[in-house]
């Protein structure tokens, strides 16, 4: 399909949505939010944290204020030199001057602050961590969305998977944005939580992917979809249903993968051992109290698609029995690659053994890697992952 009629036809499509009864149009699932009503007008803003403490830098001669929670103007000069925002125990500090230690500010300048390397125009928000501070920008949506592409794809990926991954980004933004109170001090968190985020440069493929499919999402029966994205589903991605206990919701159904090709041979897939008393302390204890009992014989269930839906230790005399999503969120993510795996206990040890990266559902980005070496374009792509979702234009 030629661009301009893929334009035209998610436009018509949109427009009649919008102009269906809300009752034709239920909302059944956590991970679709119906659109913006009125329909947006252009591009919104997006507020987005930016955590670990990221370089903020305030130019020479720039004329800053720092404003506190209660709108007071906490501080008002012109800085002398070049300034970064840092961290001496504990208190936030601009050049050498302490800022705060445990309360928010705003910073403006009459010139744009840089962060990250970036030059940012509007006001920012500086929220003390426990390790440093977080930063909150408020910079347009489709900058955000070419950033994220440029932070979660490969520099060598190529165009027509970036926009796979814009539409799939700006979906699940989206739907996010809608969920957060207006009262929220950010809208999304640029991190594995949400959606890791790098500015990208300004000539980038990101910010060609972006531009060309600006203001494009995912839509499913008059909703949008949560469009939920992995590194790489393992050949075959996940239920919803399977990973999150949810009701079954047909974008989010599982299917089949061409990145089973990279996780083929035994070497390929990834590893985790444990010794059964911390596994027992960190997934099974119910009490801090009672005695560790020695390893039980380990059982699995698990769905069609491959993921575990419970871990049983069985002994002569009853079991333990916890969920997937419960035994990955004790053992921690970064252990647990995915609920794909095979479970090994052999002299105390409990050998985890698995395919794929993350929850699995919705988009493979390896996949769609594959995808689209063969030739396949972005909506196809879209259309193999989300299953009954379709792209439409929010905004032009
Ligand atoms: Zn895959």
């Amino acid at each position: 399909m030629k661009p301009s009629t893929l334009r035209a036809v998610v436009v018509l499509l949109y427009a009649a949505f919008l102009l269906l009864p809300a009752s034709c149009a239920p909302k059944e699932s956590r991970f679709l939010a119906l659109p913006p009503n009125p329909p947006l007008a252009s591009e919104p803003q997006v507020s987005v944290l930016l955590e670990g403490s990221p370089e903020v830098m305030i130019p020479l001669g720039a004329k800053y204020t720092l404003t506190g929670e209660n709108g007071a103007v906490l501080k008002s000069d012109t800085t002398p030199r070049e300034a970064a925002l840092g961290v001496d125990k504990g208190v936030i500090t601009l050049g050498s001057m302490p800022l705060t230690s445990s309360k928010k500010v705003r910073l403006s300048a009459n010139l744009p602050i840089s962060v990250s390397g970036e030059r940012v125009k509007a006001s920012l928000l500086i929220l003390p961590a426990a390790d440093g501070f977080g930063v909150v920008i408020t910079i347009p949506f489709e900058d955000y969305i070419a950033g994220v592409i440029e932070a979660e794809l490969y520099k060598s990926w190529p165009l027509e998977v970036r926009k796979v991954q814009a539409i799939a980004a700006r979906s699940f933004a989206l739907v996010r944005m809608t969920r957060t109170p207006k009262s929220a001090q950010y809208q999304i968190r640029a991190s594995e939580l949400d959606q890791t985020f790098r500015f990208p440069a300004a000539d980038s493929d990101s910010r060609k992917a972006a531009d060309s499919t600006r203001g494009t999402i995912l839509m499913y029966r008059g909703n949008i979809l949560e469009a939920l994205y992995c590194s790489s589903c393992g050949g075959k991605t996940a239920a919803a249903e399977s990973v999150f206990e949810t009701p079954p919701i047909a974008p989010l159904s599982s299917v089949s993968c061409l990145c089973a090709s990279r996780w083929a041979e035994a070497k390929d897939l990834w590893r985790f051992e444990v010794e059964w008393p911390a596994f027992y302390k960190a997934a099974l204890a119910e009490s801090k109290d009672k005695p560790i009992p020695s390893p039980g014989r380990v059982e699995l269930t698990r769905a069609p698609d491959g993921t575990v839906t419970a871990f049983i230790v069985k002994y002569p005399d009853g079991e333990i029995t916890v969920s997937g999503k419960d035994l990955r969120e004790r053992v921690g993510p970064r252990n647990l690659k995915s609920l794909w795996f095979d479970a090994v206990c052999r002299e105390g040890k409990l050998t985890f053994i698995g395919r794929g990266f993350g929850h699995r559902v919705g988009l493979c980005q390896w996949g769609a890697l594959e995808m689209a070496k063969s030739g396949e374009d972005y909506v196809s792509i879209l259309a193999h992952y989300y299953p009954g979702a379709f792209p439409a234009r929010l905004y032009k």
